[in-house]
């Protein structure tokens, strides 16, 4: 009986780690694991070491990325006049999915948020501005959620390109107030990227 074991408690809290995962499910995942082969362990968790040792972030827009820079920064198909600021890489993989975008992207990992401390140089904000420039791009749509720090940094972030000519724009969010790009429907993505509105910033 593993109730209150120290070796079962420490393989639980290795599983609450994840995002998503409580009490029972951690429950469950001890115990498939203890339930599976030495060897099939061995191969699953080889598995996630060598993938997080294989995909690092691209220099060029921070998404993770097996290659860098990135297929997509790298592609000529893409449209380099266009630039779409994300939060995180899942908001990437949203907008691919919904395919109703052509352009190239920055992914920031993360939002400004002063009280706890992320302000524009913890967010790496004058590198993001630096590339607009060298890549002149012609126009940023900003695609963070519509949070009250999703909101500030994109005010942030138009506020500081707008003198630079830039169009800004914003997606309409037809998401609830708080729900991220992947929790979006694909229709739904599209409609909030092709129904996006110039920011003021
Ligand atoms: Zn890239």
């Amino acid at each position: 009986m593993l109730l209150n074991n120290k070796l079962f408690d420490n393989l639980l809290n290795a599983f609450r780690t994840l995002p998503g995962v409580g009490k029972k499910t951690a429950e469950r995942y001890a115990l498939h694991i203890l339930s599976s082969t030495e060897e099939e362990v061995h191969t699953f968790v080889e598995t996630i070491s060598q993938i997080r040792k294989q995909i690092k972030r691209c220099s060029e827009c921070q998404d993770f990325s097996d290659t860098d820079p990135c297929a997509i920064c790298v592609s000529t198909e893409r449209d380099g006049d266009l630039l779409c600021i994300v939060e995180k890489p899942s908001g990437v993989m949203a907008i691919e999915r919904s395919g109703g975008y052509r352009g190239k992207y920055y992914v920031l990992n993360g939002l400004l948020s002063p009280l706890d401390g992320i302000g524009p140089e913890e967010l790496g904000l004058s590198r993001l501005f630096q590339k607009v420039i060298a890549r002149k791009v012609k126009e940023i749509i900003i695609a963070t959620s519509a949070t009250n720090e999703g909101e500030a940094t994109a005010l942030y972030i138009a506020h500081q390109l707008k003198p630079l000519g830039i169009k800004i724009t914003r997606i309409a969010h037809g998401v609830p107030m708080g729900a991220g790009l992947e929790l979006t429907d694909d229709y739904t993505l599209r409609q909030a990227l092709e129904g996006r509105k110039p920011l003021e910033g």
